[in-house]
């Protein structure tokens, strides 16, 4: 963030709080939310002066300015004791790989792979390393889940694909860190015929980012195409389908290989602090316990290889959509009768990267995680149209459940009960509040019809199609918006909602 620009948001919300009228009586109702309403906050947020707003970028300052705007329009205030009001900066780690080689030698000679079957990444600016002994560990880890061999100093390959054995063994991402941790210079995944070797290479070409606060991986590590590995196997004296099968076995210890690599990357490894938005309604009789909405505003940003037409990702739909339906529901809790608690609004960022704004609160929350009596998710909210009944990811807390069945019966609403919805649990900011012992639901429409959810996965879903347009369906959102409104009322009501522990 720019000192500059952070002073001028924060200034901005403070006159538009102090120029904000008082509050009238209280309405009895809420105002409904519109589509419309939600089409202006969305056109915005998805317009192309955004870039999609990708964490670190222009568009970051440009989105959190407007969020800060509207919610201090709404009379929501900074959380007291921040030394950055409104803002919780988030430490992260942004590595680029511009050029990465990797040379083997099987008992003292060459062995030719082409470029075809490997690509490394560095995980510092310059990496160069000789001589690494090379030893194939299986999945890399034991049944017990530990490290399975001696990798200190030398060039780990793994297998990607999650272990035959252990029920809850780590995916290949956490065992790549393991690896990392147990000493590994160098770890090298096995591509498997479950993700094409095309998008393997890619991804490890583009930029990818992680929280400072995370483990770093080995200084290289990249992925050799499943005929690379078994070339590299074939001229160490190995069997590739032989190897692969000794490791199906929990005892497995892993085969040292007469191979040495070299490699040589270079990256561009940046530091830089982006943010989530955090501001509070304060509640008129708050009693200890608080209710948090919470939602992404972020996105992929530019998405489209140079040369093509549209090369922003816009994120209309996701996560557009719920930052404007966050935007409308403040503004509603913040117009009407106060409610008795306190109401936290949250929007996070880097979902797109692995949750981690999220993962972040959670692990430096600025308000206690126990205090929070519910935490409501927002994202992907402009799928379905009215009257699609409401799915809730994240169900299991009896009493919970049964006030979101009961706000939703009281607006007309009808209940989807098949658990569909469930399969989304982890895909969502919710999952990292959850993993702290917070109840965390995502209420509404969108993922209950499955058919048009799943016509927007398969499509505009993480592509540069995700445009505004007056496709979307925002009929749902604002039913939905409504719902979030009537949720908010209901668990920062006292007397209504207890907050006691089920
Ligand atoms: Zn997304």
């Amino acid at each position: 963030m720019k000192v500059a620009f952070f002073r001028a948001a924060v200034a901005a919300a403070a006159l538009a709080a102090t120029a904000a009228p008082a509050h009238a009586a209280p309405a009895t109702a809420d105002a409904p939310i519109t589509e419309a309403d939600l089409a202006s906050h969305m056109k915005i947020l998805a317009g192309d002066a955004f870039e999609g707003r990708a964490p670190g970028t222009d568009g970051e300052d440009r989105t959190i300015a407007y969020i800060v705007g509207e919610w201090a329009k709404a009379g929501l205030e900074a959380v007291p004791g921040s030394a950055t009001p409104w803002l919780q900066p988030v430490p992260f780690v942004e590595t680029q790989a511009l050029s990465g080689s990797a040379t083997f030698k099987a008992n003292g000679r060459d062995v030719a792979l082409g470029d075809d079957g490997i690509v490394v990444t560095g995980r510092d600016a310059s990496v160069a390393l000789a001589g690494l002994p090379a030893v194939f560990v299986g999945y890399g880890v034991d049944g017990a889940g530990q490290v399975n061999a001696d990798v200190r100093g030398k060039l780990a390959i793994m297998l990607f694909d999650n272990a035959p054995f252990g029920d809850k063994l780590p995916r290949y991402r956490e065992r790549r860190q393991m690896l990392a941790d147990a000493g590994a210079s160098a770890v090298l995944v096995i591509a498997t015929d479950a993700v094409p070797w095309d998008a393997l290479r890619e991804s490890v070409g583009s930029k990818s980012m992680r929280l400072a606060s995370a483990g770093a991986g080995a200084p290289v590590s990249g992925f050799l195409s499943s005929a690379a590995a078994d070339a590299l196997f074939k001229a160490a004296g190995q069997d590739g389908a032989a190897l692969r099968e000794a490791a199906k076995s929990p005892d497995y210890k892993g085969a040292a290989l007469p191979v040495t690599a070299d490699f040589t990357a270079a990256s561009a490894v940046r530091s830089f602090a982006s943010h989530n938005v955090i501001a509070r309604l304060p509640g008129a009789r708050p009693d200890g316990k608080a209710v948090l909405f919470l939602g992404h505003w972020d996105h992929l940003g530019i998405c489209g290889a140079e040369g093509e037409a549209d090369r922003i990702c816009n994120g209309a739909v996701d996560n557009a959509s719920g930052i404007a339906v966050l935007i409308e529901v403040a503004k509603r809790l913040g117009a009407g009768a106060r409610p008795d608690r306190d109401i936290y609004f949250m929007a996070t960022t880097a979902e797109e990267k692995g949750l981690l704004g999220a993962r972040w609160f959670a692990d430096h929350p600025v308000v206690p995680l126990s205090d929070i009596t519910v935490a409501l998710n927002v994202d992907t909210i402009a799928i379905s149209p009215r009257g699609t009944p409401v799915a809730t990811i994240g169900r299991g807390k009896p009493a919970h459940d049964a006030m979101v069945r009961s706000v939703a019966a009281g607006l007309g609403r009808k209940i989807d009960e098949d658990g569909e919805a469930d399969a989304f649990v982890q895909r969502q900011d919710g999952w990292a509040l959850g993993a702290k012992g917070v109840t965390s639901l995502m209420v509404g429409g969108s993922f209950s019809d499955m058919k048009l959810l799943e016509a927007f996965l398969s499509g505009d879903y993480h592509r540069a199609g995700d445009n505004f347009s007056d496709r979307i369906p925002l009929g749902g959102a604002a039913e939905d918006a409504d719902l979030h409104v009537a949720l908010g009322r209901a668990f920062a009501d006292t007397r209504r909602w207890p907050g006691t522990a089920e």
